[in-house]
């Protein structure tokens, strides 16, 4: 990506919406091999990152950085940087399928859903088969309390999405445990696009009231 801004020690992508939607629309047609993934930065995320060395190494091989909050707008403007829009993973996702759905003869999108309670991406995948024809959800699972650490789950995982190979992997575990997850196993990942977007299984399933625009 072309234009990148340094805010608190992070290399932020100053992009738009549709502009970030035509970078991961190109990837998934242009597959090299590698995963490569986007992270969605907030305020919480930026003070997380600032003692957090994992975080920092996930962010340096991150292909994409995208702002999510305003403040964190507003703290580049204050520092004279300019990002030109906010692009939050709970609208780069809804974002894509929609994308996908109006070309739908060329671009028949395959997503894995891997994150939130269980039950909570079926009921997600539901909604997505009604509001996005053009999208096929082939693959979820919620993985168990603890399975970052542990080798056999994570290699169960790992089978799963080879398995149905996607286009996307959706990643909602939370942070920095998404993010660190996907760093670690991204030569694995069996998917040319992985988005780590927090909550937005939960608010594709409809269980999460989006936060409020401002
Ligand atoms: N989550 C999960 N496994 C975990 C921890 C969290 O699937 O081990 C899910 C949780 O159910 C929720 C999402 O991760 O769907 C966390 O969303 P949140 O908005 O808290 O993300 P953050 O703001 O931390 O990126």
């Amino acid at each position: 990506m072309s234009n990148t801004v340094r805010l608190f020690g992070m290399k932020l992508d100053a992009v738009r919406m549709p502009e970030a939607i035509g970078q991961l629309v190109h990837w998934v047609h242009n597959p090299d091999g590698r995963c490569r993934y986007v992270v969605t930065p907030n305020v919480d995320h930026a003070v997380m990152f600032q003692e957090h060395i994992g975080l920092q190494r996930a962010y340096i091989d991150a292909s994409l950085v995208l702002a999510d909050g305003f403040p964190v707008l507003a703290a580049a403007r204050l520092l004279g940087r300019k990002i030109p829009e906010r692009v939050p993973g709970s609208d780069l996702v809804p974002a894509l399928f929609e994308m996908a759905n109006a070309k739908s003869t060329s671009f028949p999108l395959r997503v894995f859903l891997l994150g939130a309670a269980p039950g909570v991406a079926d009921r997600a995948a539901e909604n997505i088969r009604q509001r996005w024809p053009a999208v096929s959800v082939v693959g979820t699972y919620s993985p168990p309390l603890g399975f970052e650490k542990n080798q056999r789950e994570n290699a169960a995982i790992l089978e799963r999405i080879a398995a149905v190979r996607p286009d996307v992997l959706v990643v909602g575990l939370g942070a920095p445990k998404q993010e660190l997850w996907v760093h670690t196993h991204r030569q694995q990942i069996a998917a040319p696009v992985a988005l780590c977007v927090g909550a937005t299984i939960d608010f594709l399933a409809g269980e999460k009231p989006r936060a409020p625009i401002w």
